[in-house]
């Protein structure tokens, strides 16, 4: 089958960008697209998927570039959409064969330990992540344990639901994790992939909260404007009042405490990144002091995608979706490490 295979470890080169990692190989095309990779074979409990879209996603590029640890040769691609179109052995009746299906970043957790016994099995420490400790999507089949796939809602095309399971999904995640209510004044810095979905959901659930976005790019300030937001500014502009509750959507470690300046009194800050490319450094007084807290998210739940996935589809949520090939695929990681998207990058398969 086709693939699009990470072989060595690189950092992304997009052209324009200083090289920032002399130990690691510098590539324009990290990953190495060939047509014979072996098409992977359903054990059992899982389903083999034929693959219609796969999302691309952020921690792709620290997964390329070494933040995030996973097995090599891998196929990447945690944010696939898809129809079964075999079952392994001891599948259950609850799904069948042409479904459509997806699979997010949660491929398997242990399902004994005290997180997965409380729900918490996103923080299950044998937490296996597709595209990483399993191979994903960037291809035109996979497999997925049959426990960890969701249907896909009618309302949406398959390149539509793709960038819901993880950008949404796990945005979904840091917005519970903010306990976050309506009226409260909420910000996001950063509004890219999952940023641009979440106000979306955010509007809607908490509809006379202000939201504010603070983003670098002037596109995605016009996008947010567009999709919602009732003021937009760069990160180092003052907002017209300070924030409740924030989540940091970026990939720069200056961002946590900027947003914690913007912070009011017992106010809190998610950080929805698996990693931050710089660190993040903070003064207590001027940062945390008077009650503000900062927290992480930490990979997603079945449940978060589940609950997601509903509400995206009652309030027809729609990403503004960039396609590409899966030829294409570097391209599509270039573009993301560059920030020139408008909303997510998606890989159409077949469809
Ligand atoms: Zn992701
Ligand atoms: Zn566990």
């Amino acid at each position: 089958m086709k693939a699009a295979l990470l072989n060595e470890l690189a950092e992304v080169n997009t052209g324009d960008t200083p090289r920032r990692s002399p130990e690691l190989l510098f590539k324009e095309e990290p990953l190495d697209i060939v047509d014979n990779a072996p098409e992977p074979e359903p054990g059992f409990k899982q389903v083999l998927i034929k693959v219609e879209a796969c999302g691309v996603c952020y921690t792709d590029i620290d997964v390329i570039e070494g933040r995030v640890k996973c097995k090599i040769p891998l196929i990447l691609g945690h944010q696939i959409v898809g129809r079964i179109e075999a079952l392994g052995l001891g599948v259950k009746e609850r799904v069948g064969i042409g479904e459509r299906v997806g699979v997010a970043w949660i491929g398997w957790s242990c399902g004994k330990c005290r997180y997965c016994m409380t729900g918490l099995e996103n923080l299950c420490n044998d937490f296996k992540p597709t595209g990483c400790s399993i191979d994903g999507g960037y291809a035109e089949y996979t497999v997925a344990y049959e426990d960890y796939i969701y249907k896909i809602p009618e309302v949406f095309e398959s390149y539509e639901a793709a960038p819901l399971l993880c950008a949404g999904s796990v945005g979904y995640r840091a917005l519970k994790l903010a306990e976050m209510a309506d009226g409260l004044r909420l910000g996001f810095f950063g509004f890219g992939a999952s940023a641009h979905i979440l106000i979306q959901v955010a509007r809607r659930l908490y509809p006379s909260s202000e939201i504010y976005v603070f983003s670098r790019s002037s596109d995605h300030r016009e996008l947010a404007i567009r999709l919602g937001a009732d003021w937009v500014g760069h990160p180092l502009d003052t907002p017209p009042r300070k924030l409740d509750r924030a989540i940091d959507f970026t990939p720069v470690g200056e961002t946590v405490s900027r947003a914690m300046e913007v912070l009011d009194r017992g106010g809190r800050l998610v950080i929805n990144v698996i990693r931050k490319q710089n660190p993040v450094s903070l003064d207590y007084v001027k940062h945390l002091w008077m009650e503000r807290e900062v927290k992480t998210v930490a990979n997603v739940s079945r449940r978060d995608v589940e609950e997601f996935l509903s509400i995206a589809a009652s309030y027809s949520v729609k990403p503004e979706v960039t396609l590409y090939k899966l030829e294409q695929v570097n391209e599509a990681i270039r573009d993301l490490k560059k920030a020139v998207l408008k909303g997510s990058a998606v890989l159409k398969i077949r469809c």
